[in-house]
């Protein structure tokens, strides 16, 4: 627990979530990653700690410039300088290798409340392999190691789990993010109160069949939405027209729908569709029968009966997971369900449900409709949340806690 920590005059490696996105000229586009870490951030520092940031920004090893080096101006650090400085409202130092000897120099000279940002950990080929060397060079900067970079949490990378071992257990801690992301995620998988229904989609029954899996064990309901709900429709025989489908993914559906029957869930599809002749926002569109969908035609948001059904479900919750969109809602023609299932799992919490949204697009929803705040916990992480509630100790929780 941050809270059990001594930071007075200690020098503190933070692994923050900097992965922010940027404009073509590197302005930040969506601060809401910085602002999660800001509580940790400014505890530290109240508390007489010297903070030392570090974060990937981008995949820099994959995106290599045409002679094999790596792209720094599109993918360094520095760009967050003169944000961090005007939140944190202090001077931020910056060192341009996250392990070279300017990293070893700046930090040994490091006082309270000061802060200094190292590059890109992923300029180091050594970050996202583990490398251990790399692991103890961060290590050896700081007095105490912080995780609050749940984003990143699920990958075995240097500075968010291997650095970890080289600190003692009294010595590192989650940062206040990564803490309340593990809290919800346990509260969902741990004592949910029923009924509990669990709301999953977005577009590939392949990305999320653990998670499907492991909530037939958990849930009260589960309702399928988005393009994977068709490979479930075809496998019950349905026509689906041109709608997405993973065929080889017809058998796990079916497996899927059994499960739910032995267990007793209640497994919702949609009913009906908001179809189309073309995947464009201006074509032409019918509401149809889900199973019923005519060759040419893809269904590209559930209809209005799957509305009604879904919301109906979802108001006599008493716990909600949602993840994954529920049509292609990037198109402001096929939004109409996801944003109804927003706002329907927002109208649950007022009325007492707890609920959390994980996921980009889900979490994009809700505050297209300005209701993250009316949700009980919107969750930072993508992958990391999917695979903790898929029941799996990730390796950046791991590394902290043993
Ligand atoms: P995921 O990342 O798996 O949560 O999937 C999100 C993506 O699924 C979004 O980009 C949606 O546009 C897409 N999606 C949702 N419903 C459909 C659909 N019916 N057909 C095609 N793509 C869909």
């Amino acid at each position: 627990m941050m809270e059990n920590i001594e930071f007075n005059g200690k020098k503190v490696l933070v692994r923050v979530d900097f992965n922010v996105p940027l404009s073509s000229t590197f302005e930040i586009t969506d601060d809401n990653r910085i602002k999660a870490s800001l509580p940790t951030l400014n505890y530290i520092l109240e508390h007489g700690g010297g903070l030392i940031l570090c974060s990937h920004l981008g995949r820099p090893q994959q995106k290599k410039l045409e002679n094999g080096d790596i792209n720094v101006n599109k993918f360094t650090l520095k760009h967050l300088i003169p944000y961090l400085s005007e939140t944190l409202k202090r001077p931020v130092l910056f060192v341009d290798d996250c392990i070279g000897q300017d990293a070893i120099n700046t930090c040994k000279e490091l006082k309270s409340g000061e802060v200094v940002l190292l590059e890109n950990t992923r300029f180091h080929i050594g970050e996202e392999k583990g490398d251990e060397e790399m692991a103890k060079t961060l290590a050896s900067l700081a007095d105490v190691y912080i995780n609050d970079a749940f984003g990143t949490a699920h990958r075995a990378h240097a500075s968010t789990t291997l650095v970890a071992h080289y600190f003692a257990s009294e010595a590192k801690s989650f940062g206040f993010l990564m803490k309340a992301e593990i809290e919800n995620a346990k509260h969902i998988l741990e004592t949910p109160e029923k009924p509990f229904t669990a709301i999953i989609g977005g577009a590939k029954v392949s990305d999320k069949m653990l998670l499907l899996d492991k909530m037939l064990d958990q849930v009260d309901n589960l309702i399928i939405g988005g393009g994977m709900a068709f490979t479930f429709i075809k496998a019950k025989g349905g026509q689906i027209g041109n709608s997405l489908v993973e065929l080889d993914r017809l058998d796990l559906a079916l497996q899927l729908i059994d499960k739910a029957k032995a267990r007793g869930v209640n497994l919702l599809l949609p009913i009906d569709v908001l179809a189309s002749n073309k995947f464009d926002n201006d074509a032409d569109k019918m509401e149809v029968s889900s199973d019923n969908i005519p060759e040419g035609w893809l269904g590209l948001d559930i209809g209005p009966k799957a509305i009604q059904s879904f919301v109906s479900t979802i108001k006599s919750a008493k716990t909600i997971l949602w993840n994954g969109p529920m049509g292609v809602f990037e198109m402001s023609s096929f939004a109409k369900g996801t944003l109804a299932i927003a706002e329907s799992v927002a109208e649950a919490t007022q009325h007492g449900a707890y609920s959390l949204v994980g996921g980009g697009d889900s979490v994009a929803a809700v505050t297209q409709v300005g209701l993250s705040d009316a949700v009980s916990y919107v969750s930072t992480g993508g992958g990391a949340l999917l695979e903790m509630l898929e029941g799996k100790i990730i390796p950046g929780v791991k590394a902290i806690t043993e």
